[in-house]
């Protein structure tokens, strides 16, 4: 739950579309925005929510009353709005989009002039302009203009291109199926693998912001469409996208989903075999998959608290250019430090056409790891103290106190045991070697919380 003086979660200001998150609103959001940029000039886009057209208008509003030019970009993956940021130099850059969220949601990113997402010390600078009214209004002279900005995702994937090697990928003729979930990631990918000698078939292929197709989170129950379509075609790699494609997920030739942790160890792999003693930067809720692979191929691992937002600006600080994270972000500094599904899905075919083969064997050459989940619930108030004792309790142990406890266990399992930032509950992310030892270690550690949020009760 966020403070009456927050506007900005984890990523950005998110609500149901003229509910929480309001036309009045995003005006009086652009003016604040506006106001922090001074005079400035921001790119502006959006993703394909219905609700989407109607907030840019306002935000845009807003933005060109504090005196600040815009230029907008229109319908376009979130990624290729932030590559627009480093390619055309504005000061920063307003997008409007949900994300993964459900189809009544949307959400107000704000973006540096470095193509990331704000800093939290820039969040509240923004913040304290909207909630003590301090908006700086132009004279009517000084109004600021908008005008449109054309080719923004054409530059996106040529971009791509200069990354992975176009001629080998293209000499394979991979067959691909993408499911941008009827969103703005139809407006990129398909062309660029086109481009890069692919046959593409896409499922969700028509921009619908009703999402009649699947539900914007690329989440295992929401791809069995995509997984059975990959098998029934015969295509070598299926795709999933988020609702504004900087999320990727993939699954392989025989219909079978990779989540993030595996695409992402295998991308390392590949990245530090050319590249060693390179830093790879991942949230703590990662797979010991990842620590693997860095130790292996000469890697330095870089744990963060969890969020993209945090990786990109570790990233960053440390000068590091790989990210990623188990939900399937992937973060290519080269390119840029952000997640970026269409490059995530560039760097995997890249490895396939190098290696020569099929997406299942790469996957399984990677340690293997079993996880599980768990929760518990505790009332918010107790959410502090139950995390001081559990620490108190696990004294001795491997642990780390990034984001929550993570304990890793000399038998190569773990498990991570984190408050969660939206629910009054304890999320508990146990893998093992085993399905067995994953479990049990869930339901140990479910049992212990439970225990000491009872005698913290008392
Ligand atoms: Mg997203």
């Amino acid at each position: 739950m966020l403070s009456p003086r927050r506007l900005f979660g984890t990523n950005g200001i998110r609500g149901v579309a003229n509910k929480e998150l309001t036309s009045e609103m995003a005006i009086t959001i652009g003016s604040a925005v506006g106001t922090f940029f001074k005079n400035g000039t921001l790119i502006v886009g959006h993703d394909a929510r219905t609700s989407s057209p109607m907030l840019a208008k306002a935000v845009i509003a807003g933005l060109n009353a504090t005196g600040c030019d815009v230029l907008f970009v229109g319908m376009s993956p979130t990624p290729a709005l932030q590559y627009a940021v480093k390619n055309h130099k504005p000061d920063g850059a307003v997008i409007i989009t949900a994300s993964h969220n459900p189809p009544e949601y949307n959400g107000i990113k704000v973006i540096w002039n470095d193509g990331i997402e704000l800093s939290r010390e820039q969040e509240i600078a923004v913040e304290n302009i909207f909630f003590d009214g301090k908006m700086r209004y132009a004279e009517w002279d000084n109004i600021g203009t908008t005008r449109d900005l054309p080719g923004v995702i054409e530059d996106y994937t040529e971009a791509i291109k200069k990354h992975v090697n176009t001629e080998m990928i293209a000499k394979k003729h991979y067959r691909i199926v993408i499911d941008a979930a009827n969103s703005v990631g139809n407006l990129a990918a398909p062309y660029l693998f086109r481009d890069l000698g692919c046959k593409v078939m896409t499922i969700n292929g028509n921009i619908d912001g009703t999402f009649p197709g699947r539900l914007p989170e690329p989440r295992v129950e929401n791809l069995t469409e995509l997984a059975s379509t990959v098998k029934a075609v015969g295509a070598d790699l299926g795709v999933a996208y988020d609702g504004d494609a900087d999320r990727s997920v993939f699954v392989d030739e025989n219909g079978e989903i990779c989540w993030g942790d595996k695409t992402f160890a295998l991308i390392g792999k590949y990245f530090l075999k050319d590249n060693p003693n390179e830093k790879i930067v991942t949230p703590i809720s990662s797979s010991t998959l990842i620590k693997d692979i860095a130790d292996t191929y000469k890697g330095k691992l870089v744990w963060t608290k969890v969020g993209s937002v945090t990786v990109s600006q570790t990233m960053k600080k440390i000068k590091a250019k790989l990210g990623g994270e188990e939900n399937g972000g992937i973060f290519y500094g080269p390119h840029q430090s952000v997640r970026d599904g269409a490059m995530a899905t560039a760097l995997i075919l890249d490895i396939m056409a190098k290696t020569r083969k099929k997406l299942s064997k790469l996957i399984g050459e990677l340690p293997k790891y079993f996880i599980e989940k768990g929760k518990v619930e505790c009332p918010e108030n107790l959410k502090e103290k139950t995390l001081e004792n559990l620490i108190k309790q696990m004294k001795g142990l491997n642990i780390s106190t990034i984001d929550g406890v993570k304990v890793w266990f000399k038998d190569k399992s773990a498990i991570l045991i984190r408050p969660s930032g939206t629910e009054p509950i304890y999320r508990l992310y146990a893998e093992a070697k085993n399905e067995q030892k994953a479990k049990q270690l869930v339901n140990e550690y479910c049992l212990k919380l439970r225990r000491l949020i009872a005698s913290l009760k008392d």
